[in-house]
């Protein structure tokens, strides 16, 4: 069961082989099982799971299902779920309630896919580690003393560990293709203005883009299918056509112009993953593809300038939890001012309160310029380094993250080095462009995955690029062995 694609299950549940119940339970049974030592879920729905599970049946008895109907699905826990605790893995929201859906989930909801959970992450999607949450660490499944990346980590490792065989989550800085690459799953960002916002807690607003974890470039193609699209309620959604995903993805790759930028080999990479992207790249020269060296040359400017834009942005929009609309509140508040400063005070943690601090010390009057202004003016350099690339080359590729999955509590007390851990995935949400992550190998027994970048609104394109490899090869294939469980 666990070895088979979306579109196999979705043929198994068509042909009767099983239920979506019975898919439903297989799946819960692994959490159940799995999940007290991993940590990849803050809530585990089984009650509702199990409700649309028996909808999809009855939709697929009456012949009116689609593809993905009766397919259970974990959701990242900031995407807000009508009736069901949405907390962001702060205390801050621990108790929150969200009353409505977000888009992405009113559309798979609609698809007639069941929820089977909300998944852990770093507390409001800040962070390289999946080690900020309140509910605590998430464990990579490949070993449990190592982080699984993040922000997104609970749903990378759904994924990874098969608790669930498709989830969601949402790339600011690289929370998608980051943890995809640590624990060798496939992810997907897309373009900026692809996936509505809508319903999705926001962290960085102009950076923040939902995505999907799935096995393969093919689940990841008809789960983006799904999810894409314009959004009158997201005013940054574009109305941009949404194509087939998985139409084109046999299609070949013959004379495919790859560019691989210098800066993405620099000092830092872990010359094991530079071997194993090295390797992935021949993969590609053996299936028709041409390598191109290219230069990005601002690529060095990511961190500095990603790190005031988002949190300035994060100040702003995290504004709003003050303790009178949302969430958590303190305890006997003296007066307003105590009220609104204790519960900000107890409800963040602490990275949330650094980035909270360092983005409002970056818009304050006299800084604005030398800082947010600044930072503004470097987003637009990085944008257009993309921009000249892509005038030469159909996609771009290189490393995701520049050392493998580290050990839990290893960069913790180091901001700074925890940072340097998204170089190479940073500058895409600069620019608003789509990326992928997907398993290229191991390194230091753990997975690499490759970036594959490509420019906006071709993700069919870069599905296509990722399939084709993945016919190729089978490291999308590989489980860990203490998950492997039962074929
Ligand atoms: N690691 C980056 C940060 O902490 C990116 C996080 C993300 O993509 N949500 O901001």
């Amino acid at each position: 069961m666990i070895n088979k694609t979306l579109t196999e299950l979705s043929a198994g549940l068509k042909d009767g082989d099983f239920s979506s119940v019975e898919l439903s339970q297989y799946f819960l049974q692994r959490i159940a099982k799995y999940d007290d030592e991993l940590n990849a879920f803050i809530t585990v729905t089984e009650e509702q799971a199990l409700a649309a599970a028996n909808k999809a049946d009855e939709a697929i008895a009456a012949g009116t299902a689609g593809v993905l109907t009766g397919i259970p699905v974990a959701y990242k826990d900031l995407f807000c779920t009508d009736g069901i605790r949405t907390s962001c893995a702060s205390k801050m929201l621990d108790n929150f309630i969200a009353p409505y859906n977000a888009t992405v989930v009113e559309k798979l909801t609609a698809a007639g896919m069941p929820m089977l959970g909300k998944t852990n992450m770093d507390e409001f999607a800040m962070g390289s580690s999946n080690e900020n949450s309140y509910y605590g660490a998430v464990k990579n499944p490949w070993d449990l003393e190592r982080v699984p990346g993040g922000s997104s980590g609970g749903s990378a490792v759904a994924v990874c560990a098969k608790l669930a065989p498709v989830s969601l989550g949402t790339d600011t800085g690289g929370s998608i293709r980051q943890p995809a690459s640590l624990t060798g799953v496939t992810g997907i960002k897309p373009t900026y203005g692809r996936v509505s916002r809508y319903g999705m807690i926001a962290y960085a607003s102009s950076l923040d883009q939902g995505g999907v974890f799935a096995s393969n470039a093919e689940d990841c193609a008809l789960v983006l299918a799904a999810i894409a699209g314009f959004d009158a309620k997201d005013s940054t959604s574009v109305e941009h056509q949404v194509p087939d995903f998985s139409a084109t993805l046999n299609d070949s790759i013959q004379g495919l112009k790859i560019g691989v930028p210098k800066e993405f080999f620099g000092e830092g990479l872990d010359n094991k993953i530079a071997t194993v992207i090295q390797e992935a790249l021949q993969e590609y020269t053996k299936l028709g593809a041409e390598i191109i060296d290219i230069s990005l040359p601002n690529t060095h400017l990511a961190i500095p300038s990603y790190y005031v834009i988002a949190p300035a942005e994060a100040s702003s929009n995290l504004s709003r939890f003050d303790g009178v609309r949302y969430g958590y509140r303190c305890e006997d508040p003296k007066d307003l001012t105590d009220m609104y400063m204790r519960s900000r005070g107890e409800g963040f943690g602490t990275e949330v309160k650094r980035r909270i601090m360092t983005g409002t010390y970056a818009l304050s009057a006299g800084y604005y310029d030398a800082y947010y202004l600044k930072a503004q003016k470097i987003r637009r350099l990085i944008s257009n380094d993309f921009k000249q690339a892509f005038e030469k080359v159909d996609v771009i590729m290189g490393p995701v993250s520049p050392e493998t999955a580290f050990k839990i509590g290893a960069k913790t007390d180091d901001p700074i080095s925890m940072y340097l851990a998204d170089i190479y995935t940073l500058s895409l949400n600069l620019a608003g462009l789509p990326g992928m992550s997907i398993p290229a190998g191991k390194a230091n027994d753990m997975p690499v995955g490759l970036q594959i970048i490509g420019n906006y609104f071709e993700e069919a394109k870069m599905l296509n690029i990722a399939h084709q490899f993945q016919q190729a090869t089978d490291y999308h294939k590989q489980l860990p062995a203490q998950f492997g469980g039962e074929k």
